[in-house]
């Protein structure tokens, strides 16, 4: 019998599954919003509703990042507020550590702690994370028991 995944390592790994849906191929970010262990919302950073995605038109460049997406964290919170799910108190897994824009969004939104894969930049975000008493913790992604597969980022320029 394999090994049975802990609760952490099962939702990263779906944060990474979300994640495959992205359309900005700069890269693939997916995140899951949990509380007691039951998914209350998801999102990928991909465009915003009924525009071209990056994959189509190309990126929107902007100071070196691409700037045409929402990203997965804040499309999580978008849409738990587009069908009424509170989530306050709740946990996200996301498969790279919030920038300082969603890592804000997710103080707001009563995020408490903050489960990442791989580290994005941001020292902001940990910083002001320990000040508010908002737990951030790695979760190693688990490739091995992640059935899809998910493109490798386009080298950043
Ligand atoms: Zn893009
Ligand atoms: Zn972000």
């Amino acid at each position: 019998m394999p090994e049975r995944l802990d609760w952490d390592s099962y939702f990263m790994n779906i944060a990474r599954v979300v994640s495959s849906r992205a359309t900005c191929p700069r890269r693939y970010v997916g995140a899951v919003i949990v509380r007691d262990k039951t998914i209350l919302s998801t999102g990928y950073n991909g465009s915003i509703r009924g525009m071209p995605h990056c994959t189509e038109v190309g990126h929107m460049m902007e100071n070196g990042h691409c700037v045409a997406t929402i990203h997965a964290e804040l499309n999580a919170i978008i849409q738990a507020a587009r069908n009424g799910v509170r989530i306050e108190g709740a946990t996200i897994y996301v498969t790279a550590s919030p920038c300082w824009t969603c890592f804000k969004a997710l103080a707001n939104s009563g995020i408490r702690r903050i489960c990442y894969g791989e580290i994005y930049d941001d020292e902001r975000s940990f910083l002001v994370a320990r000040r508010l008493g908002i737990t951030m913790e790695h979760i190693a992604i688990n490739h091995r028991v992640s059935a899809v597969s998910v493109p490798p980022a386009e080298p950043s320029t």
